[in-house]
């Protein structure tokens, strides 16, 4: 209904009173989630065809029930004698009867004991916590065996989960208003809104007991068992795991399709969860330990395709897409396990036999590893979890998830009637009034969203950033930080109101800012246009971000682009610049003209039947964003970055214009400053000389450290002296720690027998030991790293190393002295 959303709330005309519409329809979050329930039961998708009828003011309860009366039984054939309806109840809280209109219309078709009264969570159907509502009346179908029946009576099933008794159409009557205190107001027109799942009608009309078994989903059903070796049918878990595999490719195919690729945030977060909840029921059930799911999409193709051209289109980056986050979170599983393992030890070391709900919920949080499958791992290692925690633990996360969501809007104050239109495609500023506006609260930041009769300020989309800019009521003047876009229409985002809002408003955006996102914005079309002429057609948008500052412009392209590419394509965008090629506009344009004049259209964006197309030259796009005059008024483009953002996804962010000028300047200093550093104008020349020079004299210093350490190891070995028979040569006072190390290794070439060396040195203000035994006495008794370790206390520090070298750097120099004496006292008394 998203798309009707503007007629319904009465903000835009509908163009027809009357549609009928076929949708893919996710209910995989927020309100509606059915999520948990797909491949448990056989009749919840997480992407299902939802068909639909509405009117807009025409035809109410009578044609909306006679219709799907006549759709049921007279054209599809289904028996009456299997259909239920369910009607409004009424609900005295609300003060509101019975649906007793819509129930005498049901009489005329059905009998009275197949006409049910449902409450108001069946019954009484609301788009959202405002807003349009009104009751619903619902068709249920009992598909049982005879026997079944007549075991028990049918009416006693609707809506009580049975998997055989399933609602197949729900009409929607819309004819109240719910506002913000609660209370209901008639509409000004009356809507109807009607959805049949395409999947539980096929099960229906082709006899079947569960949507899998129709021929929507058995040829996928068939390739997963060839696939996995596994047969639908005999086990229940593996019957699970295949359908939730079944159910899960259909709709990860189709929102890669429609340009909604898997990612960490929002609505791509959405697809990779579902993703990775096929890689699980796969990866437990079905014995898959590689990727598995994308040798599936052929399959779907193959039955699907010819429908949805756009799944042909695209088969090899969706194919790309789901093994590439197959593969990673493979390996996220693979490290969950390991911490898992961890865990069980842990818990076993302890002479526990449950881990705690905590340890369950990173588990979950972190490595997507629902509690079922860390409660398996447990099973087999007879550990359980407390179950406790770990509920607790979600709870938590989703109060910290709904305190950050929450948006309270006040009711729309309305200042005057009227219709709000943009015209900031002309006009920088305007004169204008408030049509309305309300007081928004989210989380602590309190804000007003006001609605113009007439706006130059863009609404965000596609894309683009909405435009900042003031409004003056006047001599009060109030600043716009953002302009939003709300069922189609500009909201006005400020920190204030104005004391009068019914004064005339002079409305005026940031020109400057407006100006640079206009730029970028037709780069952005100049850089689509010379990708697909470097690296070829296939390049096709994936999403795009457009603001003052930088342009950011995503594309499918399977490698990384080469420097040599990168250039190519400035160089040819930077062309278009400079011919300075003037904008062809064309405003309202049918949608067929446009494809003829050859205008790229993005797939998965909405087009109405009038579009937009921007041309400059041999790039035509459909666009609703601003635009400048002229490419030259972009002055130059300049690619910042190519990166990857997804398997077979590029993304460049690029700059324009006064930022490129900028960006040059601040080249130009850098070379200006290292040039007066390096002291000359050949910067490239000057550091390859310094470099050259720094490594002769680091050779030179190296070579003078060798010799200063021989003729200090002369010295050492001059001042000897023996403790049982032992020679032992001794350093102290300043010295660099590598220096001490080269003393003490010189002085065993000398004397590599019956030797001992100790340093204790400082090296700055910290005291230092270092012991060097020769290999004969390691083997001994005589341990460098224990000496060491022991008269380390003595300078407070530690340290350690090999039985025939070890070093160790202390904080108390005081202490150096003893330290000394204390490894004397261990050589003389091994
Ligand atoms: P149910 O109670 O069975 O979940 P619902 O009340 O959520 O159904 P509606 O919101 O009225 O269903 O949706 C209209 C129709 O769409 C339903 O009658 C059903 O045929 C179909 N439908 C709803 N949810 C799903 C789903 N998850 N998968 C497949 N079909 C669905
Ligand atoms: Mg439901």
């Amino acid at each position: 209904m998203n798309q009707f959303k503007d007629i319904i709330l009465g903000n835009a005309q509908a163009k027809y009173n009357r549609v009928a519409d076929s949708q893919k329809c996710l209910r995989v979050s927020g309100k509606h989630n059915d999520l948990e329930e797909v491949g448990h039961d056989t009749y919840h998708h997480t992407m299902f065809e939802m068909l639909g009828n509405w009117s807009f003011g025409d035809y109410f309860k009578q044609g909306a029930i006679d219709f799907a009366w006549e759709y049921l039984v007279d054209v599809l054939k289904l028996n009456p004698d299997m259909l239920y309806a369910t009607v409004f109840e009424g609900s005295p809280e609300e003060n509101l009867e019975r649906d007793n209109e819509a129930a005498s219309i049901w009489e005329k078709h059905l009998p009275k004991d197949h006409i049910i009264n449902g409450n108001k969570h069946d019954n009484f159907w609301e788009m959202g916590e405002t807003g349009p509502c009104g009751p619903c009346s619902e068709i249920h179908i009992d598909l049982r065996s005879p026997e079944e029946k007549a075991k028990i009576n049918g009416r006693d099933l609707v809506n009580q989960d049975h998997p055989q008794v399933i609602e197949i159409w729900n009409i929607v009557f819309m004819q109240y208003n719910r506002m913000a205190n609660g209370s209901l107001e008639p509409l000004p027109f009356k809507v109807i809104d009607t959805g049949m799942g395409f999947e539980r009608l096929c099960m229906a009309l082709q006899g079947k007991t569960s949507n899998y078994d129709t021929d929507v989903f058995q040829p996928l059903i068939r390739k997963i068992g060839q696939l996995s070796g596994k047969t639908y049918g005999e086990d229940n878990k593996v019957d699970v795991a295949m359908r939730v595999i079944a159910d899960h490719v259909r709709t990860i195919s189709f929102s890669i399709a429609d340009s909604q690729l898997p990612s960490n945030a929002k609505a791509g977060y959405v697809i990779r969860r579902i993703l990775r909840r096929a890689v699980r029921y796969a990866y437990t059930f079905l014995d898959q330990k590689q990727a598995f799911m994308y040798r599936i999409v052929d399959t779907l193709i193959e039955s699907m395709g010819n429908a949805y051209p756009e799944l042909k289109d695209q088969s090899e980056l969706i194919k790309k897409v789901i093994k590439e986050e197959e593969d990673s979170f493979l390996r996220t599983l693979e490290t969950g396990i390991k911490l898992l393992e961890k865990v069980i030890a842990e818990t076993k070391a302890n002479g526990k036999n449950s881990i705690a709900g905590k340890e369950a919920f990173v588990l979950y949080d972190t490595y997507g590893f629902p509690l079922d499958l860390t409660e398996l791992i447990l099973k087999e290692n007879s550990l359980t979890v407390n179950i406790a925690e770990f509920d607790a633990e979600m709870a938590k996360q989703k109060e910290r998830a709904r305190n950050a969501a929450s948006i309270e809007a006040s009711d729309w104050v309305i200042v005057n009637e009227g219709e709000s239109e943009f015209v900031g495609y002309d006009e920088a500023e305007t004169e204008t009034k408030v049509l309305k506006y309300r007081k928004v609260k989210q989380k602590n930041n309190e804000y007003y969203q006001i609605v113009l009769e007439k706006t130059p300020f863009y609404a965000e989309m596609g894309g683009q950033v909405g435009d900042t800019g003031i409004l003056s009521f006047g001599s009060e003047t109030i600043e716009i930080t953002d302009t939003k876009r709300e069922n189609n229409l500009a909201i006005h985002i400020s920190k204030k109101m104005p004391s009068n809002p019914s004064e005339t408003v002079f409305a005026k955006i940031d020109k400057e800012a407006r100006l640079a996102t206009s730029a970028n914005h037709s780069a952005t079309h100049l850089l689509h246009e010379a990708l697909r002429e470097v690296l070829g057609t296939h390049v096709e948008q994936k999403g795009s971000f457009v603001s003052p500052k930088l342009l950011r412009f995503d594309f499918s392209h399977f490698q990384k682009m080469t420097s040599e590419e990168i250039r190519k394509v400035e160089r040819l965008a930077n062309k278009k610049v400079r011919e300075a090629i003037l904008l062809e506009e064309f405003r309202h344009t049918p949608i067929e003209e446009a494809k003829a004049m050859g205008a790229m259209a993005l797939f998965g964006e909405k087009y109405g039947e009038d579009v937009r197309v921007i041309k400059y030259g041999s790039s035509i796009e459909l666009c609703g964003g601003t635009h400048v005059k002229n490419t030259g008024n972009i002055g130059m483009i300049k690619i910042l970055s190519e990166s990857s953002i997804a398997a077979g996804i590029r993304r460049i962010e690029a700059i324009t214009g006064e930022t490129v000028e900028n960006t040059l300047y601040e080249f130009q200093d850098t070379m200006t400053e290292l040039s007066g550093i390096l002291n000359s104008s050949n910067v490239i020349q000057a550091i390859k000389k310094t470099i050259a020079e720094n490594g002769e004299l680091q050779k030179e210093a190296e070579n003078m450290l060798k010799e200063r350490i021989k003729a200090v190891a002369a010295q050492v070995i001059d001042n000897r002296a023996e403790v049982n028979g032992i020679n032992v040569y001794s350093l102290k006072g300043p010295r660099i720690a590598e220096a001490v190390k080269g003393i003490a290794f010189a002085i065993r070439e000398e004397s590599p027998e019956k030797s001992i060396f100790v340093g204790a040195t400082l090296n700055g203000d910290k005291p230092m030991l270092t012991v060097l035994v020769t290999d004969d006495l390691a083997q001994n008794g005589f341990n460098a790293s224990t000496i060491v370790r022991e008269a380390a206390k003595l300078i407070k520090g530690g340290g350690g190393g090999q039985p025939q070298f070890a070093q160790a750097g202390g904080k108390n120099a005081e202490g150096l002295s003893a330290a000394y004496d204390k490894i004397m006292e261990i050589i003389a008394s091994i």
